[in-house]
């Protein structure tokens, strides 16, 4: 194809406080589009043409007001493009490391074009093994890695991935249908053999979803009584260690099921992040009668195993301990109207927070 001359971007206008607005060319738009003249290349860049989208919950932190509290990356400024993990095609190169052709994964933009830095590469894909793109973004891709340093590192469940296996060991997930949830489900029944493993998603088709995938057990928090059923499975047995997507009213419960020593892994708290007034933790207690651990991180800290991480997790494919099945879901932006095409991006995303979340890892498609 010939250098394209023009980028189309999504760029923030308002950053929200409560639900993201995914219309465009209303008053309280969250997005806006522009047209954009491509500038001439400089030494290290390259102009990559977007070809999948990660749609990541960790983007609404990335868009929320300046100032208002504290995250792990500065917010994006208004009348900038959006950001997003991504898998881009390079069409022209002045880096010494990438060139044409190369497939690359990094923090790139909601645009069609857009001219990235070798800085925020994170890797080039190796087009030698064939394998679906879509995979670099979900069972290899950071939501996976999510999952297994969640476990092994901020869960200490390390020991578990050699020949030693736990007597006992009941692991519960929140978001257990979700891209990291499901892989979570996984890693602790497959790799780590824990003797159970629970699940929390919303609705009984994909608790149905998540049984299948090697859960013991799946509860929809969207029926009332979840907190009885997962009471009454239960019985006189706890928790030792829960994966915590949601935070909210979900991780209040879940403190109550911890046995003495357990461990919560702080991976998201997805049930806030929307809300203006964070609903608060009322079992902060529970932490100190039943000794417990409360692990937070961010995937980025284990940045230098993450060659590791995917050669664990390519491993387990192999043997079928994950499945690549249903393991994403892509939706394509459609239509010939190219402004139109890129306005349903934020609309793609927004699923990440409603009913609508198709199971496993949510990509979008550009090209
Ligand atoms: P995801 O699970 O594929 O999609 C989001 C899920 O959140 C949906 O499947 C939905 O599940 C659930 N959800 C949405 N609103 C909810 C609510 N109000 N209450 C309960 N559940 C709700 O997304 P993901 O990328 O794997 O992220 C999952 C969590 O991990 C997020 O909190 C994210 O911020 C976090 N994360 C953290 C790191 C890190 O480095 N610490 C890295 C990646 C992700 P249902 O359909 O079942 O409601």
């Amino acid at each position: 194809m010939s250098t394209p001359t023009k980028s189309i971007q999504v760029t923030l206008k308002n950053p929200p406080t409560e639900f993201i607005n995914p219309n465009f060319g209303e008053s309280n738009s969250t997005f806006a589009i522009k047209e954009q003249e491509i500038p001439d290349l400089k030494d290290g860049e390259i102009l990559i043409k977007t070809r999948l989208i990660s749609n990541d919950p960790t983007q609404r932190g990335w868009i929320r007001r300046k100032g208002s509290k504290r995250y792990y990356v500065d917010p994006i400024e208004i009348g900038n493009p959006m950001e997003s993990l991504a898998i881009g095609e390079v069409l022209e190169s002045k880096s010494t490391t990438y060139k044409k052709g190369d497939l690359i994964n990094g923090k790139f933009y909601w645009a069609d074009f857009a001219i990235v830095n070798e800085s925020q590469i994170f890797n080039k894909i190796d087009q030698s093994l064939g394998l679906p793109l879509e995979y670099y973004l979900s069972v290899f891709g950071m939501t996976s890695l999510t999952a297994l340093f969640g476990l092994t590192e901020a869960g200490g469940l390390k020991k578990y991935l050699g020949d030693e296996k736990p007597k006992d060991l009941t692991v519960l997930v929140s978001a257990a249908s979700g891209a990291t949830g499901s892989v979570v489900v996984q890693i602790a029944k497959h790799l780590l053999g824990a003797t159970k493993v629970l699940g929390i998603s919303g609705s009984d088709e994909k608790c149905k979803w998540v049984e299948s995938l090697g859960a013991d057990k799946c509860f929809n928090y969207k029926d009332s009584n979840y907190q009885n059923q997962i009471s009454e499975y239960l019985g006189d047995s706890l928790v030792n260690v829960y994966f915590d997507n949601v935070g909210g009213e979900i991780s209040n419960f879940a403190l109550t099921k911890m046995a003495k020593f357990g461990t919560v892994i702080s991976c998201g708290s997805i049930s806030t992040y929307n809300s203006s007034t964070p609903p608060s933790i009322t079992n902060w207690g529970e932490i100190t009668v039943n000794s417990l651990s409360v692990n937070g991180f961010i995937v980025f800290d284990y940045f230098a195993k993450f060659q590791e991480g995917v050669q664990i997790l390519s491993n387990a494919v192999k043997e079928g301990k994950i499945k690549v099945t249903n393991a994403y879901h892509v939706d394509s932006l459609e239509g010939n109207d190219e402004i139109a095409k890129f306005e349903q991006i934020p609309k793609i995303w927004t699923q990440l927070f409603n009913d609508n979340k198709p199971n496993g890892k949510l990509i979008t498609k550009v090209a």
